[in-house]
């Protein structure tokens, strides 16, 4: 059977503003920096997805880099995840981290999105999965700022989509004050909700030893990301320590680095992020490993395509929703229940507000 050639490729970037802004131990953002990757092919099958690098500054480059790996497949048949493991099996000269990493990412998750819509089906039964609620928690708030008023911005976080998993970050100056935001937002969460935590690499070893120390028995789901995350003896040190469970992954550049971090014990659950992980094959061959090891796996933001993702990971545990794309996109997805809901449209079910897009627009 012929499948569509691979023709064009085009590029966009934002900073959107945040609602809420992130402030965490990485620092504070008001911005969310995104570049839009569309592939058209021959039948006019046109693929869209998007990538959030962070440091807006860096995505001409990002950008650049995306049109340069592009130019492997052009005139090609469409076979998203041929295409992936070329370029994965071709990376000595650049590396398989970092922009390079990035890049691919973004143009995977769009040869996903035109294959998927080719095939007419959602993203999650292209990949042999089937739509389903999601299980998520709300990412969007408890951030580094503010302490008395948690408790309410627990409530709103719940109220939308009828959340009942939340996380907090902690790691604020007073460890008292780390004691009072967890006291506040589980009085609006009720004990019986899961409370989950990040801690940014905030932390030196032995900081985080005194910390942890003191908040392992307050009833955490898991510690995320607790000190730097290329600290592989560090974290081995925490896993032994703690009863509470470690987590980290949204620092994985490609599957490479989730089977080491694996192979080595260094977290009892992984969390990748689909951009840094390599896209949606990128993702699918790290959900394998998980399932070798019997690691439970969560997702780290791009809610849209990540649940669709996680409906075809054999270990799936949560996934993270933010509303950070929310005002570019078409059809936002609803949130219902405490669950990511799936639309049940051919592709991922990501389309852009192209207004919004430019009144953003960054330079690339
Ligand atoms: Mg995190």
């Amino acid at each position: 059977m012929n499948r569509p050639i691979v023709k064009s490729v085009e590029v966009k970037a934002a900073n959107l503003p945040l609602r809420r802004p992130v402030v965490g131990k990485v620092g504070r953002f008001d911005n969310w920096a995104v570049l839009i990757t569309e592939i058209t092919c021959n039948d006019g099958t046109v693929g869209k997805g998007y990538i959030g690098p962070y440091l807006a500054n860096y995505m001409p480059s990002i950008a650049l880099t995306i049109k340069e790996l592009f130019s492997n497949f052009v005139g090609k048949e469409l076979a998203p995840y041929q295409f992936y493991n070329e370029i994965m099996n071709s990376t000595s000269l650049m590396g398989r981290s970092g922009i390079a990493t990035y890049a691919l990412a973004a143009l995977d998750i769009s040869f996903w999105d035109a294959s998927a819509k080719i095939a007419n089906q959602p993203l999650c039964e292209h990949l042999g999965g089937s739509i389903a609620p999601v299980k998520a928690y709300n990412s969007c708030g408890l951030w580094l700022d503010g302490n008395e008023s948690l408790y309410d911005e627990a409530k709103q976080l719940m109220e939308r989509g009828d959340f009942d998993v939340l996380k907090i970050r902690l790691g604020r100056d007073k460890l008292e004050d780390d004691f009072k935001a967890i006291e506040y937002v589980k009085k609006a969460l009720g004990n019986e909700n899961l409370l989950l935590c990040d801690f940014n690499q905030g932390y030196s070893l032995p900081d985080a030893i005194h910390l942890l120390n003191n908040l392992d028995d307050k009833g955490l789901y898991w510690f995320e990301e607790p000190i730097d995350f290329y600290n592989y003896d560090g974290y081995k040190e925490l896993r032994n320590r703690m009863k509470t469970p470690i987590i980290l992954g949204e620092n994985f550049h490609g599957p490479d680095e989730a089977f080491r971090a694996m192979e080595e014990k260094i977290a009892d659950f992984i969390m990748p992020d689909l951009m840094r992980i390599c896209g949606i094959s990128g993702w699918m061959q790290t959900a394998s490993i998980a399932a070798a090891y019997r690691i439970k796996m969560s997702s780290h933001l791009f809610p849209e395509v990540s649940s669709q993702l996680m409906r075809v990971t054999p270990t799936a545990d949560f996934c993270e929703w933010t509303d950070w794309s929310e005002p570019m996109l078409v059809e936002p997805f609803k949130v219902k229940g405490g669950n990511v809901i799936i639309p049940d449209v051919p592709g991922s079910g990501v389309d852009f507000k192209y207004d919004v897009l430019e009144k953003y627009k960054v330079q690339v």
